[in-house]
C-alpha cells in the first residue's frame, strides 16, 4: 500500500504531538483549568499538583531531582536563561565564555550578547565531520573560564558530542557546563549527574510534546549555581522564571518525558530506518555526499546529504509531498548556507545542494521506500536537465546530452 502523503521527515524542526501526550493535556484546558499559583481552591491545587507531577517526570528522564527543573517557554528561553543567567549571576568567578561554532543560534546569539556586557567570548571551531577535539577544548579553558556551552545532538548534522568528557574537563576547571539537549532526549540517555552537566535545556515540541513549553535543569548543591532571571514578576519557579505556568503544556511535556524514557530502547528502529534511507539513496544515485559524522556516530534520526549538480531548493520543489529542509534551514530567508555546514568547512556549492532528513517515531518503512524512490527519480530528472553535470564516478554521461 502506498503511504499517505505528504510524508513528514522534518522532525528536527518540530515533532507531531504524540496522541498519548494530547490525551494527557486535554482535561487541563476545560476541566482542571486553574492557575497553578492559586492556593485558595481546588482548581488551583489540581493545576499545581499536575505541574509537580510533570516536573518529576522530566526530572526522572534526566536522573535529577524535581527541584532542579524550571519551566520555560522552550529551549530558546532555556538557553537564554542558562547562559545569560549563569554568566550574570557568577561574573565575579570569571568572564571567559566558550562555545562551539555549530551550536544553535539560541546559544550563539545570547553568548554573543554577553560579548557586549564585558564578557570575553570564544567560539571553538569543529573538525570536518562536526566533532569537537577535546584537546582543543581543554587548552581553551583558563582559570577565568566561567561557562562552556555544548549541545547534546546537533540539529543539522546529528553530531553527538562526548558529554561525559566535556563535563569532566569543565569540572576539573571549575567551569559551568551548559548543554542544549533539545534534539537529544529522544535519541540518547541524558543522566545529567553522571555527565557532569550543570545546566541543560529541553524543548517539548522536539520530543513529541506541544510547542511553547520547555524546561531548564539547574543543578543544585555546591558550588552554588546562581541564575539572574530574565523575567521578573511574581517570583514563580523559585524566582528564576516569573509568569503564569502553561499547565496543559507542562502536563504534555511531562507525558512526553515519560514516553521518551519508555521509547528510548526503540531508538535502534529509528536508526535502522535512517540507514535504510541512506542505503537506498546511495544505491540509486551517484554523486551523493554525507555531511557530518559517519552514520554509526550520529543522532539515530538524522541524515544530511548533498547531491552533486543539484540546487536543494529545486529538489525541494520536485519532492513537494515530502517534508524535509534544505541545508540552509535556519536561514532559508537569506539563502545563506547554514552556519553549521560552513563550520564543517563544506563549500558553498555542496552546502546549497544539501537536504536534511529528520526521522521520527511515526515514520514507517513504506514511507522511507517512497522517499528513496522519489528522491532518486527527482535528482536523476533534475540532473538530466543540466547537461553540464557530469557524474564524477562515471566519465560517460548517463543522461543523453541534447
Ligand atoms: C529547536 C531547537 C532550539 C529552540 O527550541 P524552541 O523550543 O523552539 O525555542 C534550540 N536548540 C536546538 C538544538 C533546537 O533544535
Amino acid at each position: 500500500m502506498p503511504p499517505a502523503l505528504p510524508i513528514y521527515l522534518d522532525n528536527h524542526a518540530t515533532t507531531r504531538v504524540d496522541p498519548r501526550v494530547l490525551e494527557a493535556m486535554l482535561p487541563f484546558f476545560t476541566e482542571s483549568y486553574g492557575n497553578a499559583a492559586s492556593r485558595s481552591h481546588r482548581f488551583g491545587y489540581q493545576a499545581k499538583s499536575a505541574v509537580e507531577t510533570a516536573r518529576t517526570q522530566v526530572a526522572d528522564l534526566l536522573g535529577c531531582s524535581a527541584k532542579e527543573i524550571i519551566w520555560t517557554s522552550g529551549a530558546t528561553e532555556s538557553n537564554n536563561l542558562a547562559i545569560l543567567g549563569a554568566a550574570r549571576g557568577q561574573a565575579k568567578r570569571g568572564t571567559h565564555i566558550v562555545t562551539l561554532a555549530t551550536e544553535h543560534k539560541a546559544v550563539l546569539d545570547p553568548v554573543e550578547a554577553l560579548g557586549s556586557e564585558g564578557f570575553e567570548v570564544q567560539v571553538l571551531p569543529v573538525s570536518g565531520d562536526g566533532t569537537l577535539d577535546l584537546q582543543r577544548l581543554e587548552s581553551a579553558l583558563r582559570p577565568d573560564t566561567l561557562l562552556v556551552s555544548a549541545m547534546a545532538a546537533n540539529n543539522e548534522v546529528g553530531v553527538l558530542h562526548d558529554l561525559a568528557a566535556i563535563g569532566e574537563i569543565c569540572r576539573r576547571n571549575g567551569t559551568i557546563f551548559h548543554c542544549d539537549a533539545a534534539q537529544a532526549c529522544t535519541i540518547r540517555p541524558l543522566p545529567v549527574r553522571d555527565l557532569g552537566i550543570d545546566l541543560l535545556s529541553l524543548s517539548a515540541h522536539k520530543m513529541y510534546g506541544p510547542k511553547g513549553v520547555g524546561a531548564l535543569y539547574v543543578r543544585r548543591g555546591r558550588p552554588k549555581l546562581k541564575l539572574i532571571p530574565l523575567l521578573f514578576g511574581g517570583g514563580h519557579e523559585r524566582g528564576m522564571r516569573s509568569g503564569t505556568l502553561d499547565v496543559p503544556g507542562i502536563v504534555g511535556m511531562g507525558a512526553a518525558a515519560v514516553l521518551a524514557r519508555e521509547e528510548l530502547p526503540r531508538v535502534d528502529q529509528l536508526r535502522t530506518r535512517r540507514d535504510r534511507l541512506f542505503d537506498g539513496i546511495i544505491a540509486a544515485l551517484s554523486g551523493v555526499h554525507l555531511n557530518g559524522p559517519p552514520l554509526d556516530n550520529r543522532a539515530a534520526n538524522n541524515l544530511n546529504l548533498s547531491f552533486d549538480g543539484i540546487e536543494a531548493e529545486a529538489l525541494l520543489m520536485a519532492i513537494r509531498d515530502i517534508a524535509v529542509s534544505t541545508g540552509s534551514a535556519c536561514t532559508s530567508a537569506t539563502l545563506e548556507p547554514s552556519h553549521v555546514l560552513r563550520a564543517l568547512g563544506i563549500e558553498a556549492d555542496r552546502a546549497h545542494s544539501s537536504l536534511r532528513f529528520g526521522l521520527g517515531r511515526f515514520n514507517t518503512d513504506e514511507e522511507i521506500d517512497y522517499v528513496i524512490q522519489r528522491v532518486a527519480a527527482s535528482v536523476t530528472q533534475l540532473r538530466a536537465m543540466r547537461p553540464l553535470y557530469e557524474d564524477p564516478e562515471d566519465p560517460e554521461p548517463k543522461w543523453p546530452l541534447p
